[in-house]
C-alpha cells in the first residue's frame, strides 16, 4: 500500500501539493486525473521520492520514504533499496537504442539485482512474453513501434517483480491506434493483482479498470472516489467542468 499523508510540495515559492491525504491499496488501480499542471505528475513521483515532498509523509507498506524521520533525509543507498520494490512508465519509454529490447530488459537486472547474464536473459524473456513481445526481443528500439517499445518498457519494471508500480501517462506518446495494446498489458497486470498507480487521460481505462479515482486540481485533492462516483456522478463543479472537455 502508500499511505500519503498531508503531503506539500512547493517549486521555490510555488505550492505544487496541497495537504494531498491519498491512500493507494494493495492490489489494486488507483487513476490519477485532472487538469495539465494540476500536480499530477509531481505527486506520483513523490511515491517513489523522484521528487522530494516538503512536509507530511508517504509511506510505502508501512515504511516512510525519504525521510528517517521527520526532516532527515534517509541515505542514498536505503533510497535505492527502497526504490527497488517500486516500477516506473513514463511517457517517454527511456530505452537503450543500442540494445535489443531482450538487453533492455536484462540490464537492470544484472546491473541492480546482480543476476547472472544466463539468469537474466531467461528471466527478461519471460517479462517480454508476457508483454506480448516474444518474438520481437532481438529487435532495437528503431525497429520497434511505438506501443511495442512502451511494452518493453513495462516488461523491463515487471521483471524487476515491483510490489507497486507507477505509470506516468504511459500512452501519452501514443499514435491512437497504438493506444490499446499497451493498456491491455497494463489490464492484465492489474487484474493479476498488482497494486498500481496510473497518470492517465484515458477516461475509458479509468472508468473499467480503476478501483479509485482521484482528481486534483490546482495542488489540491478535490475528490476520491469509485471511477462511476468520480466520472459519472461528479459532485464538484471542478470536476464536473473538466469532464465537460471530454466530451
Ligand atoms: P500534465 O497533465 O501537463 O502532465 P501535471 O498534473 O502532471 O500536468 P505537474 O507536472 O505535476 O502537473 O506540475 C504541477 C505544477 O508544478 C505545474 O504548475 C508545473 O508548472 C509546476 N512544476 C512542475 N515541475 C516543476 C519544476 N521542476 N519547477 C517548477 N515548477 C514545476
Ligand atoms: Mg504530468
Amino acid at each position: 500500500s502508500v499511505e500519503i499523508r498531508k503531503v506539500n510540495k512547493f517549486y521555490g515559492p510555488f505550492h505544487a501539493l496541497k495537504d494531498i491525504d491519498l491512500s493507494i491499496p494493495p492490489g489494486k488501480v488507483t487513476c490519477l486525473i485532472g487538469p495539465s499542471g494540476s500536480g499530477k505528475s509531481t505527486l506520483l513521483r513523490c511515491m517513489n521520492f523522484l521528487e522530494e515532498y516538503d512536509s507530511g509523509e508517504v509511506r510505502i507498506d508501512g515504511q516512510l520514504i525519504g525521510y528517517d524521520a521527520p526532516g532527515k533525509r534517509m541515505s542514498g543507498r536505503k533510497l535505492r533499496e527502497m526504490r527497488r520494490s517500486i516500477g516506473m512508465v513514463f511517457q517517454q519509454f527511456n530505452l537503450w537504442p543500442h540494445m535489443t529490447a531482450h538487453e533492455n530488459v536484462a540490464e537492470g537486472l544484472i546491473r541492480v539485482r546482480g543476476l547472472s547474464k544466463a539468469d537474466a536473459m531467461t528471466r527478461a524473456a519471460d517479462a517480454l512474453a508476457k508483454v506480448g513481445l516474444a518474438d520481437k526481443m532481438g529487435n532495437h528500439p528503431s525497429r520497434l513501434s511505438g506501443g511495442q517499445q512502451q511494452r518493453v518498457a513495462i516488461a523491463r519494471a515487471i521483471a524487476m517483480e515491483p510490489k507497486l508500480m507507477l505509470f506516468d501517462e504511459p500512452t501519452s506518446a501514443l499514435d491512437p491506434e497504438l493506444v490499446g495494446e499497451v493498456l491491455n498489458v497494463m489490464k492484465t497486470l492489474a487484474s493479476e493483482g498488482m497494486t498500481m498507480v496510473v497518470v492517465t487521460h484515458e477516461m475509458g481505462f479509468a472508468a473499467h479498470v480503476a478501483d479509485q479515482v482521484a482528481f486534483l486540481e490546482k495542488g489540491e485533492l478535490v475528490d476520491v472516489d469509485t471511477p462511476s462516483g468520480i466520472l459519472h456522478h461528479p459532485k464538484d463543479a471542478r470536476i464536473q467542468s473538466f469532464l465537460r472537455t471530454y466530451h
